[in-house]
């Protein structure tokens, strides 16, 4: 069974797996870019192996913008846009081959928000605003986790 995203305006629908081992982990960051790619404070992140990813409809619409300077970790992070609406589709990160980082507000199934793909981890507490309060439940981490940086911010 696929579940699907689709982009704020619809041109862009893609569909994808989450059963198994094809949902890799969710979670939230706070990280300085995730606050400037999502206009927010934090990013509502998925991954999946990218195996499974498929387009529905808009796969012509999609514009992608990569960059390098910004993140930690110096690899290269390509972003997937809807040309038309602007929606952040989904980040293909070098240093995280076959795995796609999705975004778990534009999942249309609003019950996975809560159910499967409720964050695990939190990242970046270092830099989250005082007035957030973290995602319940979620294991928090200062830095970057899936770096290595596994210093917790709370137990
Ligand atoms: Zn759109
Ligand atoms: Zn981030």
């Amino acid at each position: 069974m696929s579940t699907t995203e689709t982009c704020f305006c619809g041109a862009v629908q893609l569909a994808f797996s989450i059963e198994g081992d094809d949902l890799v982990n969710s979670f939230v960051c706070n990280c300085l870019d995730c606050r400037k790619l999502t206009a927010s404070m934090f990013a509502s992140n998925f991954t999946i192996r990218d195996a499974s990813l498929k387009y529905v409809r808009g796969q012509d619409k999609i514009k992608t913008f990569a960059m390098t300077k910004t993140i930690a970790t110096g690899n290269t992070m390509t972003n997937y846009f809807c040309s038309v609406c602007g929606s952040l589709m989904y980040r293909i990160s070098s240093g995280w081959p076959g795995v796609a980082i999705m975004r778990i507000g534009q999942v249309d199934d609003l019950t996975l928000h809560e159910t499967t793909l409720k964050p695990q981890v939190e990242t970046f507490t270092k830099s989250r605003v005082a007035w957030c309060k973290g995602a319940e439940g979620a294991e928090e981490y200062f830095g970057n986790y899936y770096a290595g940086e596994t210093e917790r911010s709370k137990l």
